[in-house]
């Protein structure tokens, strides 16, 4: 067995980044994750200070036995970012960008966060495909999928994702892309942090308006089963160009809202024509007249942050995720009957409207599963206090499994909590027999050892 001064004398001699043990002062801040319901305490934290950082923590996390946990931005809902007694690996300081206008590529380091992104793509009028929640980790968000406000026109970001550099168990730095490692390149867009430690992302970037037509069109619950199904009724033939998010939730106090429950249309036009963009919006708006409709200019940064307030690090944390291939009239009632009895801030669902370009990426082209689902539902808790624990994940819990006749098989690894995070009991739920055999085999190929095990796991069988 080795000891605890061991490792941290073999750490403090190979890394030049900070190491952070129980007895640092800030140990306490520096192993909290978003999700305020994960408390564990890792027996060391390294803030890698660069790439070469990297080899060394895996090789004393292998000889060690210790559990090797990797955090990119923390967020990981299911806690995945941290772990007990192990050594956690924290890439945050690996957060360079570098845009390349011209080939319209962007190198993001792997502790960048989606803000950074987008502000450093901006200036250039131009967008990464990412997420909607803007301190939301890079490197965790590509690694399971990535969906967001440019998912029907440009796909998820893994259908981005150009290349990636990957530090391997056995400390090797490879590059995977479609010609180097295509194997593992397949592994690592719906994978998740099974394969390796990805240092950096290489995207592909599209052409964006910085003031973009975005905006949101609010139902009271009276009228939501009216506007669902006038949505579901002209989805099939809304341009890529537009993507929607539909959100359940009674919104936080400083929305001047009130505090009753309201369904809030989110729409995010990626087209060049504003006209064109408009004229969609107002056949959505006509098919069902919004309560309130916010259609203000929008920069995109901005509409990028909107939803941060609501979700900032620390609260408390418990979400689900399944997949549709319709909206009909009995799941509708099901979301109304369930959505509209959330009485205070600290649950929602999302509804998001897929297709596009998202579902013409081949099946087999990426691990990642579903292209034929036309609907995601994200149900999410996120309250403040631990007294609410049992009522606010029982919620999602109860619309999850009221949700679940109407779904089609395979999950969003990004959008699950804690209880399917471990050993890969729900992998095979996540990706089906095909996928989880393709994934296995290059897991055994890559890490045989399972070294990266905290995530949702692959055994390597
Ligand atoms: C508030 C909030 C909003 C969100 N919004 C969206 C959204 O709009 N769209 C969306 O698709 N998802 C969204 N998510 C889900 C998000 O994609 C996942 O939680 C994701 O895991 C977060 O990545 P991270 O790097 O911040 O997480 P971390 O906790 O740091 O890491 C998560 C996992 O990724 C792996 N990992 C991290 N870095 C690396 C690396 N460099 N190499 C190998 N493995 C690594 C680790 O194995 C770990 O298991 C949101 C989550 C939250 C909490």
């Amino acid at each position: 067995m080795v000891t605890e001064s061991v490792i941290t004398t073999g750490l403090r001699d190979t890394i030049r980044g900070r190491l952070i043990t129980p007895a640092e002062p800030d140990y306490d801040t520096a192993r909290r994750v978003w999700n305020g319901m994960i408390d564990r305490r890792p027996s060391h934290i390294v803030e890698a200070a660069n790439v070469g950082d990297i080899a060394p923590v895996i090789e004393i996390s292998r000889s060690s036995g210790r559990p090797l946990a990797i955090r990119g931005g923390g967020h990981n809902v299911a806690g995945n970012g941290t772990v007990d007694d192990g050594i956690v690996l924290d890439l945050g300081r690996l957060n360079g960008i570098d845009v390349d206008p011209e080939a319209r590529l962007v190198r993001v380091g792997a502790g960048a966060r989606l803000a950074d992104v987008d502000a450093a793509t901006e200036p250039f009028g131009l967008a990464v495909p990412i997420g909607t929640v803007s301190g939301t980790g890079i490197a965790g968000l590509t690694l399971g999928g990535g969906v967001g406000w440019l998912t029907r026109r440009y796909g998820l970001t893994i259908d981005n994702l150009v290349s990636a550099e990957v530090v391997l168990a056995t400390g090797d730095r490879v590059i995977a892309s479609p010609t180097e490692h295509p194997d593992l390149f397949w592994g690592l867009r719906g994978g998740g942090g099974n394969f390796g430690v990805v240092s950096s992302f290489t995207f592909r970037a599209h052409p964006l308006n910085p003031d973009v037509f975005a905006g949101t069109l609010i139902y009271e619950l009276p009228r939501w089963t009216e506007a669902l199904m006038s949505f579901a009724n002209l989805a099939p033939d809304l341009p890529d160009d537009l993507t929607c998010m539909i959100t359940f939730m009674v919104p936080p106090p400083v929305s001047e809202l009130g505090d009753r429950v309201l369904m809030f249309l989110g729409f995010a036009w990626a087209g060049t024509d504003r006209i064109e963009g408009e004229a969609v919006v107002g056949r959505i708006q006509a098919a069902c007249l919004p309560d309130v409709a916010v259609l203000e200019p929008t920069r995109w940064i901005a509409f990028q942050s909107a939803l941060d307030p609501m979700l900032s690090k620390g609260v408390r944390a418990y979400w689900r995720n399944a997949s549709f291939e319709r909206v009909d009239a009995p799941m509708i009632d099901t979301l109304v009957e369930w959505c509209g009895s959330q009485t205070w801030f600290g649950t929602a669902a999302d509804l998001h409207h897929m297709g596009g370009v998202y579902g013409r990426v081949g099946e087999d082209d990426t691990a990642f599963p579903t292209r034929s689902a036309q609907y995601w539902l994200n149900i999410y808790g996120y309250w403040p206090a631990p007294a609410d624990d049992d009522s606010m994940s029982g919620w999602v819990r109860g619309l999850s499994d009221a949700m679940a006749p109407y779904a089609i098989a395979g999950q969003y690894i990004n959008f699950l909590g804690q209880d399917a995070a471990n050993a890969g009991v729900k992998a095979i739920a996540a990706y089906g027999p095909a996928k989880l055999e393709r994934l296995t085999l290059i897991k055994r190929r890559y890490d045989p050892e399972n070294v990266f095990r905290i995530n949702h796991n692959i055994p390597p069988g």
